[in-house]
């Protein structure tokens, strides 16, 4: 596997290539949802790069930018387990160097609402750290996970109204076996706040059996539903329960597919979000549960 540290070096890198190249975007921090994006990306392509960068320019200025989790050793130890060709480590600087001025502004309510409207800028930063990671890697196939729906609604829009050459993979979210979605910043849960936090995968399916089991499909009724799985769980403060057009990301008084449901929350200060789809065909990927909890840490 090879540590790749340069914009320039990752160009020499895809030089000696000939076969198909599957990119997988990442903070680091790994667990086991990054692990089956690259997995996946193994499996489908003769060439695997990882990127590990902690994007600074999708931070605001009072979110953990500084105390986001890193183990790089541990990461890269992953990753040779997984027969990764390359890992892309770039500084910051190598990212943003002095006199950066490009940005990619994606707009509308895709972006100004749901994370939009709580995380402003936070797309922006995403999008232009993408747009970058692409042109740098150029990648037949990109893999990213449905635990951050609106990334990846976002991230297919930059696709089609850029022509960048990628096929964009979407992945399911890889859970806990309380159901938590896996993240990052769940090491920043104490023991405490870590047993409340499944309440939010109980939400999301309680909303999801009020419109399965109770044929309930107005939007206000399936969202009340969703609070009352939350109402034993006080310390946990609710930010948005929603429910969208899977395509369009507008808002649906009634759920119809296909359909997001999407939620976030806010305990011992600490941002937890999640969402189930309900496809076009009535299904629903609500993810996929380990039997294990995460070892990666
Ligand atoms: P991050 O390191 O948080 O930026 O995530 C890198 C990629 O992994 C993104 O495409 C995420 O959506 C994806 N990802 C994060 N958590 C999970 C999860 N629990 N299941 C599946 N994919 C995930």
């Amino acid at each position: 596997m090879r540590i790749v540290r340069t914009v320039q070096a990752m160009r020499h890198e895809h030089e000696q290539w000939t076969g198909s190249v599957g990119f997988v975007p990442t903070m680091g921090y790994l667990h086991e949802g990054h692990l089956s994006l690259v997995r996946r990306a193994r499996h489908e392509n003769a060439h695997v790069v990882v990127s590990i960068f902690v994007n600074p320019t999708q931070f605001g200025p009072r979110e953990d930018l500084t105390t986001y989790p890193r183990n790089i050793e541990q990461d890269l130890e992953l990753l040779r387990t997984l027969e990764v060709d390359s890992v892309f480590l770039p500084s910051v600087a190598e990212m943003y160097p002095l006199g950066f001025t490009t940005y990619v502004h994606p707009e509308g309510s895709l972006t100004t609402q749901g994370e939009g409207a709580i995380r402003p800028g936070h797309f922006r930063g995403v999008a232009t750290v993408v747009q970058k990671l692409l042109h740098i890697v150029q990648p037949h196939n990109v893999y990213f996970g449905q635990k951050d729906a609106q990334q990846v609604a976002v991230i297919d829009r930059m696709i089609k109204d850029l022509n960048i050459p990628v096929v964009l993979h979407v992945l399911s979210t890889t859970r806990e076996p309380d159901g938590l979605a896996m993240s990052s910043r769940n090491s920043y849960l104490n023991a405490s706040a870590r047993s409340r936090a499944s309440a939010v995968y109980r939400a999301l399916q309680a909303a999801r059996a009020a419109f399965d089991e109770q044929q309930e499909t107005n939007s206000i009724a399936i969202s009340s539903a969703a609070q009352a799985a939350l109402q034993p769980e006080q310390a946990l403060q609710l930010e948005y329960f929603e429910i969208r057009d899977a395509n369009t990301f507008e808002p649906l008084m009634t759920l119809r597919a296909p359909a997001l449901l999407l939620i976030a929350v806010r305990l011992d200060n600490i941002r937890l979000i999640d969402n189930f789809v309900l496809h076009a065909d009535g299904t629903w990927d609500t993810g996929t549960t380990t039997s294990q909890s995460s070892t990666a840490k």
